[in-house]
């Protein structure tokens, strides 16, 4: 017995064993884990659960992975802040914030990474790869180190240099493409095609890959004490993490370990690079959008290829979709600095400014139970934060210079100008 059946096509249902495959050969739809239900609510307890690893493997029963060799660098287990402070700059009675910036590589693309790459294993793969916007490529690098398997990975080149070198010291092969995400991933396709014994987590395995993110409705859940959030908020780029949510939060109620899962999936995707976003607002077709340029690297994918099960999944959830300019990104960060006391990376900027602005267009009312997915670091982005602060005073080590420096502005003794002490 086994909880994997194989693979599933999403459009026509055609049925495939478990391999190396993500597209259906009959429709070229997109294929899914089939999974054994029966069997998984038999195995599965809020105890074994309880019982299990700190990490997403603790949901091992809902995930495709059946070998006991897994590459767990420890994603996931993350807290679930109760973000009062932000929740009361935004009018909002009960927000929580999960917090992603604290896994292993610092985004929450561990979580995909570690159940991709421990399926890789499974088959026996001479070689892993991806293409990434920034944060999967440190993800499967270090996993792909700890597994002791070679790694191709494709970036576009303009990300940030924290990024960068953040993936290189785990030592996969990394190859920069001229152009955006969408041409690394074109050519990481066809790299994929000709070598079918390489796993590249979000192309040939991707099925399996976005299986990871489940774990964030898994782990929400629980820290609610198995109970589901009226309003999730999420960030897109390829709508993939989104969509894995919703599975996530559905997996949760077919297994009886919650009792409804009606949740409004809302997402955000930074204006400038909105096919999914845009998309939503308009109830209209995702159209691929060119030539884009956005400081919320991570999201910037402008041929999303979970875009239509993105916008639907939103739309029948009854969820929408806001579209934050770069300078309301980067304000949500400092807010969410401020308030919260979490540095988080324009992606994470871009969920918060999209949070904002949905409590302020009443798509989110003030007394449901919200929770936001922060998914990265916002040391991996400094290059972009640095325009957006000021350089802190620099004083002689004498007590009377700092209490000049936090004076107040008009001092009546001195009848000068005294500097404030530097803010933003
Ligand atoms: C990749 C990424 C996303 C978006 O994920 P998709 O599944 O492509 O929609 C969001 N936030 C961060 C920090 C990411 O690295
Ligand atoms: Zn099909």
């Amino acid at each position: 017995m086994s909880r994997v059946i194989g693979l599933k096509c999403r459009e026509c249902g055609a049925e495939y064993p478990a391999i190396i495959q993500n597209t259906c050969y009959e429709c070229f739809g997109p294929l899914e884990v089939n999974y054994d239900w029966d069997y998984i609510s038999d195995n599965i307890s809020k105890e074994k659960i309880a019982a299990g690893p700190k990490s997403i493997w603790r949901y091992a029963d809902l995930l495709p992975v059946e070998s006991e060799r897994r590459i767990d660098l420890g994603a996931g287990f993350n807290t679930l802040h109760h973000a009062d402070r932000l929740g009361a700059a935004l009018g909002l009675k009960e927000l929580y914030i999960l917090d992603e910036s604290v896994n292993p590589t610092n985004s929450f693309k561990d979580r995909v990474t570690s159940v991709a790459l421990s399926k890789a294993l499974e088959f026996d793969v001479k070689a892993v790869g991806c293409a990434s916007t920034g944060n999967l490529a440190a993800a499967v690098g270090a996993h792909a180190a700890k597994a002791g398997l070679p790694a191709y990975i494709f970036i576009p080149g303009t990300i940030e240099l924290g990024k960068i070198v953040q993936m290189l010291v785990y030592g996969p092969h990394v190859i920069a493409v001229e152009g955006t995400y969408d041409d690394a991933n074109r050519l990481a396709s066809e790299v994929a095609d000709s070598h079918p014994d390489w796993a590249f987590v979000n192309i040939n395995i991707r099925p399996y890959y976005t299986e990871g993110s489940k774990t964030l409705a898994y782990e929400t859940a629980e820290q609610l004490g198995w109970q589901t959030p009226d309003h999730i908020v999420a960030p897109l780029a390829s709508g993939a993490l989104l969509c894995a949510i919703s599975r996530g939060y559905k997996d949760l109620e077919r297994v009886g370990l919650v009792d409804g899962a009606d949740v409004k999936l809302s997402g955000s995707q930074p204006l400038n690079c909105s096919p999914i976003a845009t998309a939503v607002q308009n109830n209209s077709e995702v159209v691929p959008v060119r030539n884009f340029e956005t400081v919320a690297h991570s999201l910037a994918i402008g041929n999303p290829a979970d875009g239509y099960y993105a916008k639907k999944t939103i739309l029948d959830s009854g969820g929408y979709a806001a579209t934050p300019t770069d300078a309301e990104i980067i304000e949500a960060i400092h807010l969410l600095a401020r308030t919260e006391g979490i540095f988080t990376e324009p992606a994470g900027g871009t969920t918060v400014a999209g949070l904002k602005k949905l409590v302020e267009s009443g798509h989110i009312q003030p007394d449901e139970r919200v929770v936001v997915y922060v998914t990265g670091n916002g040391l991996k982005a400094q290059d972009t934060l640095l325009k957006s602060l000021q350089r802190p005073p620099v004083i002689k080590p004498m007590l009377g210079e700092f209490e000049q420096l936090v004076a107040p502005k008009f001092d009546i003794h001195k009848q000068q100008e005294i500097a404030p002490l530097a803010r933003t």
